[in-house]
């Protein structure tokens, strides 16, 4: 593996300097930095290789077209998908759950089915099938997560209804780090009759993702985290599944035949994806697929678990600190209150030392409100992250807590 430093070095943002500091980067899970690889892509996308896709029969066309469909590819490389016609792209994780809700969810749920989350999920994993719900009478059901942010599988199982028709979890907690057991969670749904998805934004950054061994039928995430660019996301799903599922948008693309009276649709990828798509930011995506299986899944996991745990030694030293979420194996985020200082006070006092974390309801209110809080503290790591970041934040934090002592 190159060692992390020839990685940093590969990031040109890290070396700017912020408020006369060197950069701390620890919101990787809002999003991610970008590589010299990737924003050489998109260079090139614009600069050498630039016209629409699909439609035109000329060379530019064709390089464009061309490098837009390589990221089905490496999208199912990444995650193992049967086949590359599965990978429909999107322009993101939030676009990809309404498609799934809009398209699926309208054609196959009725009146009385019950949709099943936990409490943990982002807004994205809520809000789509609330909009569903209001015009299908769909219940939204949402199980609990344990005191410390672990997921209970025999509390999760008696949340299973004999209308559960689908089941919608994370692969990984945005706020808690925890790992959802994924393949167990699909077994569940399978058994119940129900399809599962796998809203994967935080479990394809850190970990290797095989979507044929999870079994699920649809596994979302989106390009900004990914090292990529942002407008740009994947819709994977079982190709049994996307063929029986209409149309979400209807546009430019994705048509067989239009008569005024009526059309005839494309298949599954294309049907989903009306409109000239986020074709630069695909390259980009693209490259940075590339990046991260350059550098191996599993080396990405080891290296980030190993700065994970280090986190947790180094600022359980801060006096005042909370952790919120310490499930076992947890990934890429640490969360936490001081209880000296308000998140958002934190994070603008903090900012004054370069250490860039988030501070907030992390898009998701309702496990703010299970855990009676309004607001966390979360850092948040990727594989340019180093233990020194740590000593970092926890240094400012024991001068934040000197300023609200003083
Ligand atoms: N799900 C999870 C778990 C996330 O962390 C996020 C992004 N914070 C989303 C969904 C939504 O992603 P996007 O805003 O990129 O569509």
């Amino acid at each position: 593996m190159r060692d992390i430093a020839t990685i940093r070095d590969e990031f040109p943002i890290l070396q700017r300097t912020v408020n006369g500091k060197p950069l701390v980067y620890l919101d990787s899970a809002a999003s991610s930095q970008k590589p010299q690889c990737v924003l050489d892509a998109i260079q090139n996308g614009y600069g050498q290789s630039y016209s629409n896709v699909h439609r035109g029969l000329h060379t530019l066309s064709e390089e464009a077209t061309d490098a837009y469909e390589a990221l089905r590819g490496k999208v199912a490389t990444l995650i193992n998908a049967p086949s590359q016609d599965e990978v429909i792209i999107t322009s993101g994780a939030t676009m990809s759950l309404n498609l799934i809700a809009q398209s699926w969810g309208r054609a196959h749920l009725q009146a009385g089915d019950e949709v099943l989350i936990t409490v943990a999920e982002h807004h994205a994993n809520i809000v789509p099938w609330q909009l569903l719900a209001m015009e299908k009478q769909i219940k939204l059901v949402a199980a609990p997560m344990e005191a410390d942010g672990s997921f209970d599988l025999q509390t999760f199982k008696n949340y299973i209804s004999p209308r559960t028709k689908l089941i919608s979890v994370p692969h990984v907690s945005n706020v808690l780090g925890t790992v959802y057991p994924v393949a167990e969670i699909t077994a569940l749904a399978h058994e119940a009759g129900a399809i599962c998805i796998v809203d994967g934004c935080q479990g394809v950054v850190h970990m290797p993702v095989d979507v044929q061994a999870i079994d699920c039928d649809f596994y979302v995430f989106s390009g900004h985290k990914l090292y990529g660019p942002s407008g740009v996301g994947v819709c994977w799903g079982k190709m049994a599944i996307l063929q029986d599922m209409p149309p979400f948008m209807g546009g430019g693309d994705m048509i067989d035949d239009v008569e005024i009276g009526m059309s005839t649709f494309a298949a599954p990828p294309v049907r989903f994806e009306a409109g000239t798509p986020p074709i630069v930011e695909a390259i980009g995506l693209a490259a940075a697929i590339d990046f991260v299986l350059d550098i191996g899944m599993d080396v990405i996991r080891a290296h980030e678990a190993d700065i994970i745990k280090y986190a947790h030694q180094r600022l359980a030293a801060v006096e005042g600190l909370n952790f919120i979420g310490t499930a076992a194996g947890k990934s890429g985020v640490v969360s936490f209150t001081l209880d000296a200082a308000h998140p958002h006070d934190i994070s603008t006092l903090i900012d004054q030392d370069g250490v860039a974390i988030r501070a907030g309801h992390h898009c998701a209110q309702p496990l703010m409100k299970f855990y009676g809080l309004n607001s966390t503290a979360r850092a948040s790591v990727g594989i340019y992250s180093q233990r020194s970041d740590f000593d970092a934040l926890a240094e400012a934090l024991e001068k934040v807590n000197r300023i609200f002592s003083a």
